[in-house]
């Protein structure tokens, strides 16, 4: 058989193209043709040397057309459009085995390309187990479902936030985690407010569903949110800034019996100051969100399906694999949303 290209982040702002072979899948296995790889945080930040784990095959991003099964395989068959979740876990541990598999103490360490680092979704192939291919209807425009991944993360986390009907949730931040959190909250019946900087992303903010917009450059946004809900405070704050200020904000803007999600994650992670008297008596949940479960997965893929949420806004610029270097320099830049390879 032949052979096909799987692109490897070797060290800061430089790729080398490993060769692979293209095998069989046996078993369980699904032979993927990759359409589409987004550029998630995660590898931005190893190709900006803020993490430095080299060599490392990037991409968990990823959707593809089937290009083979093995014989195991009951889910999917040749042609199929596909969304593929490289979160794996292990099965085994103690989270994976009372229920939240998305705190596997191994994850992330599974690899599509024999003898590579890392999830491997920059690359014209990948040889991946049943159980993490997704299925998408005919109908489905592949770039889409190449954001399953980040939709079913924040999936997760508005799970975690227990919204309910008629709830005030302030979104801080409208980059993509953001705008999904948006319409997600929108889903689920809440009045939602975005805290945000740049003017562009409130237009799109307000486009997506957003209620309210403040720009908290020229606003104290933490004052608009009281002022908006009769001095009370929001009951669900999302952070997904990676801002410890914000965090901080996020916690003095939520109202009693209010839940904090921490989204994002803090590089650098500067502690902030809390009162724990506030959090006694306002009897306010301060938590997190990482990494989505197989529920969650499962839900992004038929949100994108059925056209529940809207990610075309989203999606900056489409480039082809070759051409990773700019793809890189346009994902680093803060104006873009995602950024997507074209792999085939
Ligand atoms: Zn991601
Ligand atoms: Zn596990």
């Amino acid at each position: 058989m032949s052979n096909y290209k799987v692109c490897v982040l070797t060290k800061e702002k430089a790729f080398e193209f490993a060769e692979k072979e293209i095998r069989k899948p046996q078993g369980k296995q699904v032979l993927v043709k990759v359409e589409y790889c987004a550029i998630c945080t995660l590898e931005q930040r190893v190709y900006q040397g803020i993490m430095k784990m080299y060599p490392f095959a990037g991409g968990h991003e990823v959707s593809g057309i089937v290009e083979a099964v093995g014989e195991g395989v009951k889910s999917v068959k040749a042609g199929d459009k596909v969304a593929i979740r490289m979160l794996t876990s292990c099965s085994e541990c103690y989270y994976c085995r009372n229920g939240h598999e998305n705190q596997c103490v191994i994850s992330f360490k599974a690899s599509a390309h024999e003898g590579l680092m890392g999830p491997g979704g920059f690359s014209e192939y990948m040889m991946v187990d049943s159980k993490s291919v997704y299925p998408f209807p005919e109908d489905t425009n592949l770039q889409y479902a190449a954001l399953s991944e980040p939709l079913a993360c924040c999936v997760h986390s508005v799970n975690n936030a227990q919204i309910e009907l008629g709830n005030d949730v302030v979104v801080i931040g409208a980059g993509i985690m953001g705008a999904m959190h948006i319409q997600l909250a929108k889903l689920r019946g809440a009045r939602v407010i975005v805290c945000e900087v740049d003017e562009k992303r409130l237009q799109i903010a307000r486009e997506l569903g957003a209620d309210i917009t403040i720009n908290s450059r020229e606003t104290d946004a933490i004052q608009r949110v009281k002022d908006l809900t009769d001095g009370r405070g929001a009951d669900v704050v999302f952070c997904t800034a990676a801002i410890s200020k914000l965090a901080a904000d996020s916690i003095a803007m939520t109202g009693k019996n209010g839940r904090v999600i921490m989204y994002s994650s803090f590089h650098p992670d500067n502690p902030i100051d809390l009162s724990a008297n506030r959090v006694h008596s306002t009897e306010m949940v301060i938590t997190g969100s990482v990494n989505p479960k197989t529920s969650d997965f499962l839900a992004a893929t038929r949100l994108l399906s059925f056209h529940l949420i809207d990610v075309s806004k989203l999606i900056s610029d489409v480039i082809p694999l070759e051409k990773i270097g700019d793809a890189f320099e346009k994902a680093i830049d803060p104006s873009t949303y995602r950024i997507l390879l074209k792999c085939h």
